[in-house]
């Protein structure tokens, strides 16, 4: 077999088709849909603690604007590249339209490895990157949100950078905030939390039941640890965790608590002496009920799909599954929740900041999850109906619906001029 092109937009691109192929779309609303609407790259200089001087670069892309602001996470990270950028800017317009937010996608990243960056040049390196796509952010206009190794006191500082240059105090800017800063109660579980729905809803049609069953995770992050940590309390069998160096296997199951405990001492959960080092292609492949991927893209792919073994995939990461490993897993009659039905927790949860940033009225956590468990709930039955209505897989049901609301968006508004 040829291998995979392993590219992130080449893999949107071809997860976008297949839906455009689905509902009929012409190739003017294909080509529409699938270009983003505008793609911006900055060079970052940073002045060093030692007082050398260091460039990074930096993207920020809106892929489409239909259905509203452009919304999406900042990822600080080494392997950023345009194309992720671009691909994970058009999850989150189809995500956004999945769940029924009124936003678009957007995405920006830094190709930076931020643990090799001091507190102060963190703090630089953020705010001369937000003053460079600064014209292009507000909060009608493009919203940030944390992603991957970016966290509430980075929208902190982003959102300090755009407020003192607009002369305003601009707290929908970004979303992710800390509290302190009209951020949203359980905004930092949000995207766990929406895990966590999404699966009661596949368990049940699959006589799984969550009580009890065993789950690996891989990717300990904001994602990863809070899920381990809520569907432990349900009563689920932790087996396997992981982090970028490695992780841990231990069937009788681990305690999310002292895991966390670990990591906020600096140490990998490979160390974790209450089981045995696994690596993160071995938890891949555990006997489990059901698999996490909840850290990057690409790691169930035709290399691996025919071995993994658990009955459910729930994608906590964005675009963990290529398209031919999604076709396998399909195939093999397992079922994968998808990323933009998945994961939409965090954004779900960043739309209610921002609509209580703009009352300047906060809710209590037990209304944000409330109010969260109703989205996740309806978006995860839309899906499974469309599914079933054109007989594909959750994923493809899930693009079906994205793309024909972006494409009745784009239908009603018309094309400027
Ligand atoms: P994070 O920075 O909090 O954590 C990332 C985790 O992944 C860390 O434990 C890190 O050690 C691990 N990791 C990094 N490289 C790895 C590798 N090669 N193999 C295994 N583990 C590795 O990030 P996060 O916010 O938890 O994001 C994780 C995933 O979830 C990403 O795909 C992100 O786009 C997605 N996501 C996050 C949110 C959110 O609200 N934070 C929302 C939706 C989707």
């Amino acid at each position: 077999m040829p291998r995979e092109n392993l590219n992130p937009f080449v893999i949107a691109q071809t997860y976008f088709e297949q839906a455009a192929e689905r509902l009929g779309l012409d190739d003017g609303m294909r080509a529409i849909l699938s270009t983003p609407k505008r793609i911006l790259t900055v060079s970052i200089p940073v002045k060093m603690d030692d007082g050398t001087y260091k460039v990074f670069i930096g993207h920020r892309v809106a892929h489409n604007m239909s259905r509203g602001p452009a919304k999406g996470g900042i990822r600080f990270h080494p392997d950023v590249s345009l194309d992720e950028v671009k691909a994970l800017a058009s999850w989150m317009t189809w995500k956004c339209a999945c769940l029924g937010l009124p936003f678009g996608g957007g995405k920006g990243g830094v190709e930076v490895d931020p643990h090799q960056l001091s507190l102060n040049e963190r703090e630089r390196l953020t705010r001369r990157y937000t003053s460079e796509i600064l014209p292009f952010i507000g909060p009608d206009q493009d919203i940030p949100a944390p992603d991957v190794y970016t966290d509430p006191q980075i929208m902190a500082w982003i959102m300090d950078t755009y407020s003192m240059t607009r002369g305003t105090t601009s707290l929908g800017v970004v979303t992710g905030k800390p509290l302190a800063l009209g951020g949203s109660k359980g905004r930092d579980k949000a995207t766990a939390r929406g895990v966590q729905f999404v699966l009661r809803e596949a368990c049940k049609g699959l006589k799984v039941s969550i009580k009890g069953a065993s789950v690996a995770i891989q990717g300990y992050g904001n994602a990863g640890s809070h899920l381990a940590t809520l569907l432990h309390a349900e009563g689920a069998r932790i087996v396997a965790v992981s982090d970028s160096k490695g992780g841990v296997h231990a069937p009788k199951g681990l305690d999310p608590a002292k895991l966390q405990a670990l990591k906020a001492d600096g140490e990998s959960l490979k160390t974790f002496p209450a089981g045995k080092p696994i690596t993160n292609k071995q938890l891949l492949e555990l006997p489990v009920d059901i698999l996490v991927p909840a850290a990057l893209e690409n790691q169930i792919t035709s290399d691996n799909a025919a071995r993994i073994r658990a009955k459910i995939v729930a994608e906590a990461a964005n675009g963990p599954t290529t398209p031919l490993a999604d076709d396998i897993l399909f195939k093999r009659g397992r079922t994968v929740i998808p990323d933009i039905l998945a994961n939409a927790g965090g954004v779900t949860v960043s739309y209610f900041e921002w609509v209580q940033d703009f009352s300047s009225f906060f809710w209590d956590e037990d209304e944000v999850d409330k109010r969260l468990e109703v989205y996740m709930r309806r978006a995860y039955a839309a899906v499974a109906e469309t599914a079933k209505k054109y007989k594909c897989s959750l994923r493809g049901g899930a693009y079906v619906l994205a793309v024909d609301r972006v494409a009745e968006a784009t239908r009603v508004r018309g094309i400027f001029p």
